[in-house]
């Protein structure tokens, strides 16, 4: 590689380091590393605990991504850019080479551990992971002139805008991109996105993305973007937004492509880490879906409807309307009702949110009640038949059910420790 050649990669080298399902990922990896193989280094010992690492992050973090977290991730891009500006161009490659690897290792580690355990819930947990990260970094670069200036110095060219970054990123995405002019306004240009793109990655389709809401210019959705960095305003949102249903989309690809090779010939610590991975995923789920209680506790009508939004089917709205009220009487946050409800194939984030906050009063001020067990079995959706505790034929309404079972709950664990309790403490 000539030295020019290495300056004008390093920046793509470094966005492929941080974003590691970028098209050009593969071929940086083969440019740099082209007598190794991106599969025999996923032999090597240093990759198991990698890929461990990674997906433990994704099961853990899933759609919420903390700020120490983006804090580390800012401080690494500093530490790098300074590392990166002394030395020659291969001494440069060098550093930037070995964090590549690194995270390419770790990346493609979870991809086979999701392909492995052939789950959809947990792949679905990975692609939500690495989509709300990307989203998170991505907003840090636009926002933080030190970081986007970080990587604009990496670039030689003339100069790097936001709209150039946000269109390199889109287009290694696969989304059909184009920029346009904005009137006579210098300080801002239109990213364009291909509408059919458009409608694929849109997070929902009302309000201010309905397509009838959006200016459209030869086919394609335009944006209005900054050209500088340090501000991060709607539109640059809204574009961070589709790159981040285009990330999503691109990792359940990845993840299908690869179990679609039935006999790939994947390294023996993936299927003992899928197995580790998927049972600790599934030992979160009732703890995010619990609160304290136990969802064995939950009266048997809310726990059908929770089971068909967990198998991923459509629900009638009444369903819906029940379970958000239930939810938020036994206190769940608006956030985690909607990761719950983006397991709904018709899931629409923008009217999932406006359906809870008017549900738990926060359009209004009117909190609506968890209905009756008369009107859930109208609504057909009364399952005494389930009932364990035999507390149905005793109570009219599903939270009267809930307390008596805590109650019951109660006792058990109170019961349970007295037997816990050494002997001599007893007497
Ligand atoms: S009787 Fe009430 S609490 Fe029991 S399943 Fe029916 S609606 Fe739910």
């Amino acid at each position: 590689m000539t030295a020019d050649r290495n300056r004008i990669t390093l920046w793509k080298i470094l966005l492929s380091t941080f974003f590691p399902y970028l098209e050009d990922s593969y071929k940086i990896f083969h440019d740099i590393f082209n007598e190794r193989s991106l599969f025999a280094e996923l032999k090597r010992n240093h990759a198991r605990d990698l890929s461990w690492e990674r997906i433990l992050t994704a099961i853990n973090f899933g759609a919420r991504i903390p700020d120490d977290y983006v804090n580390k991730i800012r401080d690494q891009i500093l530490a790098l850019s300074s590392a990166l500006s002394v030395g020659s161009e291969d001494e440069k490659l060098g550093i930037l080479k070995e964090h590549f690897l690194r995270e390419m290792v770790a990346f493609w580690g979870s991809i086979l551990i999701a392909r492995e355990t052939k789950n959809q819930r947990f792949i679905s947990r990975l692609a939500t992971f690495e989509s709300k990260r990307f989203n998170s970094i991505m907003t840090l670069i636009i926002k933080d002139r030190d970081i986007f200036s970080a990587i604009a110095e990496l670039e030689p060219g003339k100069g790097l805008s936001v709209l150039t970054l946000l269109t390199y990123i889109a287009k290694q995405l696969r989304l059909r991109v184009r920029e346009f002019s904005y009137g006579n306004i210098q300080t801002r240009r239109a990213f364009g996105v291909h509408f059919l793109d458009y409608i694929e990655c849109a997070p929902t389709r009302s309000g201010s993305w309905k397509l009838i809401n959006k200016i459209i210019k030869e086919g394609y959705v335009l944006f209005s973007v900054p050209i500088a960095s340090g501000i991060i305003d709607k539109e640059s949102r809204d574009v961070i937004r589709l790159l981040e249903s285009a990330v999503s989309i691109t990792i359940k690809k990845k993840v299908e492509e690869l179990i679609s090779y039935e006999n790939l010939d994947i390294p023996e610590w993936v299927t003992d880490m899928a197995i580790k991975a998927l049972r600790y995923y599934e030992s979160l789920v009732p703890k995010e879906a619990l609160v304290d209680e136990g969802e064995k506790y939950w009266p048997p009508c809310m726990r059908a409807i929770i089971g068909e939004i967990r198998a991923g089917r459509s629900l009638p709205h009444q369903a819906r309307f029940a379970i958000t009220t239930f939810l938020h009487a036994i206190g769940w946050s608006e956030e985690e009702m909607l990761d719950l409800y983006r397991n709904f194939p018709d899931f629409d984030e923008e009217k999932a949110r406006y359906q809870i906050k008017h549900i738990t009063g926060q359009v209004s001020g009117k909190i609506y009640s968890v209905p009756s067990c008369e009107t859930m079995l109208s609504y057909g959706y009364c399952f005494r038949g389930s009932d364990e505790l035999n507390l149905c034929s005793s109570v009219k309404h599903p939270m009267q059910y809930y307390q008596r079972a805590i109650r019951i709950l109660n006792k058990e664990i109170n019961k349970r420790k007295k037997e816990q309790r050494p002997s001599k403490d007893r007497n």
